[in-house]
Parts: structure tokens; sequence; C-alpha cells
């Protein structure tokens, strides 16, 4: 984005990114291209692809003056060509695509980003993966994942045993970084004896950028799908500030903990499984404690109830919107510290409790689930009075260490499955995918 003063004389100009455009400034006029802010350049500076090929730029500044000399064509990218031959030595990876930044290729005339995706742009674009492995690939959607919804979930798993039923040796998922998270935890609740790995990958910076990281996650996830031992749902993302190696992290235990750091994904609560270094390419386990490749036949379990809601506690929040969840089938709430919501054990005069609304919900067969704003660290409702107000009334969580997405997932993948709230706190407190973890790692 350029400043907002640029953004909105463009604006109020219908000059977009990829038209034709003059300048003028002073004596001078440059004629050019419009091409995006260049990766922490100056925001008052326009960038001009010039005719020659080459690009300047131009200082915004008051004498400045923009023209529209011509709109740009949309461009669409032609698929390349596949032409990798399948080598009966090597393993097959099916790379399904969702959308995001990841599958996004840029086209350089203008600098626009185009999702794009077939088996021939991976190759073509990745050429490196060819060496790893036979590639296979297919576009499931081509959407951000703030648009994803628990419909895209059980498309995505479909096509996972698809794919597996076809006879691949491992699966990576491209997806946008929002709501990897979200998916890999929802995956890993549906996919039930997966013989071989499923890797959810993305990037937080798309390929026209220098420090962009989708070629070190998308080669150490097709490395992962291909050769690793782990037959789960798991997350390959970026694990530090170079460009040296990436985690494979637990599908129901990763969550994104940076708005735009490569290493935004984290293990909470428990150590990633394996590092793969890059370029090397080399797999180091760090845990043990994970399902093996085998030859089961994977079976799928979609049934999630979706009204179910996940909110935060916070100071001064008031009884009447707890309340107004019981249009909702159950209910997550990410408490503090603890795991708390205000239950006012002193009086305080100030203070509402939403211990009474809670229970309401409750009883009225809403169950109420407790997960950790705080995201690290495992709940625990036995050590002030508040949280034994909250079991008392029959909050589900306590002890628990899973995240608020996690916590969410499973509740509307238990709801799916029954409405008994003796079912719903037995299926909740016990473990499905490795959610909540045995016992507290000190990492
Ligand atoms: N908002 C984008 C998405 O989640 C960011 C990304 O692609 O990583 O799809």
């Amino acid at each position: 984005m350029y400043s907002q003063e640029i953004e909105s004389l463009l604006k109020s100009k219908k000059i977009k990114v990829g038209d034709k455009i003059l300048v003028s400034k002073g004596k001078s006029t440059y004629s050019g291209i419009l091409m995006p802010r260049i990766e922490l350049g100056d925001t008052s500076s326009l960038v001009l692809k010039l005719d020659n090929g080459y690009n300047i730029g131009v200082k915004f500044e008051k004498d400045t003056k923009i023209r529209l000399s011509q709109k740009g064509k949309p461009i669409r990218f032609k698929p390349a060509e596949m032409t990798a031959r399948k080598d009966p030595n090597k393993p097959t990876v099916s790379i399904l695509g969702c959308g995001g930044t990841i599958g996004a290729r840029v086209e350089y005339t203008t600098g626009a980003v185009f999702p794009a995706f077939s088996p021939g742009d991976l190759i073509a674009s990745f050429p490196e993966l060819g060496d790893i492995a036979n590639i296979k690939g297919k576009k499931l959607f081509d959407i951000l994942s703030e648009d994803m919804t628990p419909e895209h979930w059980k498309v995505v798993a479909k096509e996972v045993v698809k794919e597996i039923e076809s006879g691949v040796d491992g699966i990576v998922l491209m997806h946008g970084t929002d709501t990897l998270h979200f998916t890999a935890a929802a995956l890993s609740f549906m996919l039930k004896d997966l013989p071989v790995p499923v890797i959810l990958v993305g990037a937080q910076r798309s390929s026209d950028r220098g420090s962009s990281d989708n070629l070190p996650n998308l080669v150490s996830a097709v490395v992962a799908a291909a050769r690793s031992d782990i037959a789960e749902v798991m997350v390959c993302m970026h694990a530090n500030m170079s460009d040296n190696f990436c985690y494979l992290h637990q599908g129901t235990k990763v969550r994104k903990l940076h708005t735009s750091r490569r290493d935004a994904f984290q293990s909470v609560n428990v150590l990633p499984y394996a590092k793969i270094s890059y370029p090397e390419k080399k797999i180091e386990m760090l845990r043990t404690d994970y399902r093996k490749r085998d030859k089961k036949t994977v079976k799928i379990d979609d049934k999630f109830n979706t009204n179910v809601a996940l909110i935060y506690t916070y100071p001064g929040i008031k009884p009447e919107f707890i309340q107004s969840l019981r249009t909702f089938e159950g209910v997550v709430i990410a408490g503090t510290g603890l795991g708390h919501f205000p239950t006012n054990p002193t009086n305080d005069s100030f203070t509402k409790s939403v211990l009474l609304a809670v229970k309401n919900l409750i009883d009225s067969n809403i169950p109420v689930v407790i997960a950790p704003q705080t995201i690290h660290g495992r709940l625990n409702l036995n050590v002030y009075e508040t949280g034994r107000r909250m079991e008392k009334v029959g909050v589900i969580g306590n002890e628990c260490d899973w995240t608020p997405e996690t916590a969410l997932i499973k509740l509307m993948f238990v709801l799916g499955h029954t409405k008994d709230m003796n079912k719903v706190r037995e299926m909740m407190t016990t473990n499905i995918s490795g959610e909540v973890s045995e016992r507290t790692e000190v990492l």
C-alpha cells in the first residue's frame, strides 16, 4: 500500500496497479505502469515501470500530478505444461490448493498477485519439488483463509481421502495462514486412521517479496509428506527468523501467534514433532509420541455442529452478553489467567458476575467450555474461588491445555455427535486427537 494520500488520489482517479499513468512533477513528466509499492519501500514514492523495462520511484509531493493514460489489461496466466515424468523410485505427493498467499503467483509486468495453481505451475515455479517426489496437484479453492468455513473443511477432508485412496505417499495442503490452524484442527478430528502424513502449509509473505517464505515452507512440507513417518495432520511452517529450517507442528496444538513474522506459527504446550532443515531437507525428530505410517484405511467423520460461539471474557463483560448466547448450541469462553470469567466472590460493588448467566446456558443444555486466552499453559479451576464456582455450575475444561480454536472445533465436532450433556462432557474431556497433552512440558 502507498500512503493514504496517494491511495485516495488513485482511488478518486480510478487508477489501479497495472494501469499506465503520467506523473508530472515540476518540469518533468514520467510515463509508466503503476507498480505496487516495494516491500519496505517509501510509502510516498510511486513506483513506475518505464517503457524500457526499468522501474523508477517518483517521490509524491505537493505539486505532483497523476493522470491515467491507459487502463491496464487484465492478465491471466496460462498454466505451464507439466513436463515432469513419473519416477517409480520416488514417492508420490499430492498437493491440494485451498488458496492464500502461498498459492499465488506474481505477474512481473504489473506486479499483480494472481491465484495460480496447477501441477505444472508448481513444478515450473518450484522445480526442486520434482527432485523430492512425483508431484500431483489439484486446486480445490482460490480463497483467502479468513473466508474458509466448516463446509470447506469437509470438501478438503473428502479430497484428502480420495487422494489417499489413489495410493499417494503423502498430502500437502496449500492454505492461507490466517485460519490454517483451524483447518488443521478440524482435519485432525475428521480424519481417522490416517495411513500417511497430511501437511498444511502456508506463506506469510508472497513470492513477489524478497523475504518470501513460500519456497522453504513448501519444499519442507513436500519433504515431510514424502519421507516422514508421521501419519497425522500437521502444519509445516518457518521456524525462525532465518531461512534454514521449518517446524512440523501437531495439527491440534499449533497456532498463528504473530501477524506478520515468518515464524508466526508455534506449537502450544508441546514441542513440534520435527525440524526440517532447508536447503538440506533433513528431518530431525523432536518427539516420539506420534502415529506412524501404516496400511490402515482412512475413515472420515465429518459430523460438525457449527452453531457454536467462541468469545473472550474481558473486564466489564455484561451478563446480558452471555445471556444473548442462548441462540447457540455450545459456547467456548476464552477465560483469563487460569481460565476465569468474573464471578465476583468478594461482592465488589462495581463487578457484575456472569456466573448465573453461564449457569442458565448450561441448565438449558448449552455446554460452556473454557479455554485459556493466555494461549500457553494449562487451565486450573481449583486454585481460586472463581474457578471452583465455575466448576460447580458445570463449566467444562478444567485441567485442559487446548487452544481456544482447538476447543471451539472440538466442541463443534462433539456436538455433531451428541447433544447429551453428560456425553458432551465425557467426549470433551477425552483426547480424540492429542488436543490435550498428558503432561505439561517445560518449554
Ligand atoms: N489472509 C491471507 C489468508 O489467510 C493470508 C495468507 O494467505 O497467508 O489467506
